[in-house]
């Protein structure tokens, strides 16, 4: 059997992500959402998804009764991560979030609870944890392999931005590109150290584009401090590219670069260059998603809502440390 998964929002992300999802061994693209009906046409031709299994946003929740839809996958715009999450779970599907999981971190905790009432599995897009450069980074830093990590430097920036997009509206975003790409830079601080931080200093970076930039920052650098004494600092930007993991232990070095976007990655030690498959993370993101509930598993913590709301708890604490000019306990 394969885990039948309904795509909602379909914009460019759920276009490469279905288009990625045709190696998959564990589901398939069975449902399409989508406000555009030309979109849910040719979109439906393309992956087979017969006319009952395909939606527009105000029909959505009649998905409850569609047996042939097991998983709903949100890749909407951050905003509406939040209530299309909601209402998948009470339409008792499990749950798939793109990042960031949504705009602040009571939303969260509000996703997580209704899942579990609901008694769906709610699980986060984050496909670097089955990208094997980043799984080394995790390994190389847990497991203290050069020493305890002391430096993390871990920036993602894009040129980007044009007028009228939503990642440029604070309603539809929640946020500038701290919301959008630093919470990868989070991530990677947490996974590479194993830790939690526990306070964060921040700054806006100036407004290069003011036209542009009315409403979310364009450049946001950030500094997390760990328990162990570890530092994160990273940079998220529309104003430049910018895409690296770095990170200095007692022992050693090791990093990414390209780091975060689809690859093909490159990563070296102090002492040697990486050498990993180049692998199609959307699937085995899907699949191994896929795989645990057909399993009838817990989603492991690290995929899972609790993860999400970790991270968004963080970018919470940025965005209030650049504001105030002061250091937040997280
Ligand atoms: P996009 O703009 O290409 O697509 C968004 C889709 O939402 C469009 O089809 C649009 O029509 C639809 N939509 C519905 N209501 C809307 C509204 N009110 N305003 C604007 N659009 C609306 O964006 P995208 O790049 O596909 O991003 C979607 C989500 O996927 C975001 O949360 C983003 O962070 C995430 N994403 C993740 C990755 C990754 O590598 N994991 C990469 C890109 C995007």
């Amino acid at each position: 059997k394969k885990i039948k998964v309904a795509l909602v929002g379909l914009g460019r992300y759920a276009e490469y992500m279905a288009s990625q999802m045709k190696d998959c061994q564990y589901c398939e693209v069975a449902g399409l959402v989508s406000g555009s009906t030309e979109k849910l046409e040719s979109w439906g031709k393309e992956y087979n998804v017969p006319t009952k299994n395909r939606y527009n946003y105000e029909n959505f929740d009649k998905i409850k009764d569609n047996p042939d839809i097991d998983l709903v996958y949100i890749i909407l715009p951050n905003a509406m991560h939040k209530d299309y999450a909601i209402r998948a779970a009470k339409a008792k599907k499990h749950v798939l979030v793109e990042k960031p999981m949504a705009v602040n971190a009571a939303d969260c905790l509000e996703m997580i609870k209704v899942c579990k009432e609901n008694n769906v599995q709610l699980a986060m897009g984050y496909r670097l944890h089955f990208e094997p450069y980043n799984m080394e980074m995790m390994r190389l830093g847990q497991k203290e392999v050069f020493g305890k990590v002391r430096v993390v430097e871990a920036s993602l920036g894009y040129f980007a931005g044009q007028k009228g997009e939503w990642r440029l509206s604070k309603k539809l975003a929640g946020g500038g590109p701290l919301m959008n790409l630093g919470v990868y830079c989070v991530q990677a601080g947490r996974y590479i150290t194993g830790e939690e931080p526990i306070s964060v200093t921040a700054q806006f970076g100036p407004v290069l584009r003011k036209e542009l930039f009315t409403e979310v920052e364009e450049s946001i650098t950030w500094q997390l401090e760990f328990p162990s004494g570890a530092v994160c600092t990273s940079t998220s930007t529309l104003a430049a590219g910018i895409d690296r993991l770095y990170a200095s232990a007692e022992n050693g070095r090791f990093e990414l670069s390209p780091a975060i976007s689809y690859g093909p990655f490159k990563g070296r030690t102090h002492e040697k260059e990486m050498d990993f498959p180049q692998i199609n993370q959307q699937a085995a993101q899907m699949d191994a998603i896929s795989k645990i509930i057909l399993e009838n598993k817990p989603m492991p913590d690290h995929i899972s809502g609790l993860e999400g709301w970790k991270d968004m708890k963080v970018l919470d604490a940025i965005y209030k440390a650049a504001e105030t000019g002061q250091k937040v306990r997280i």
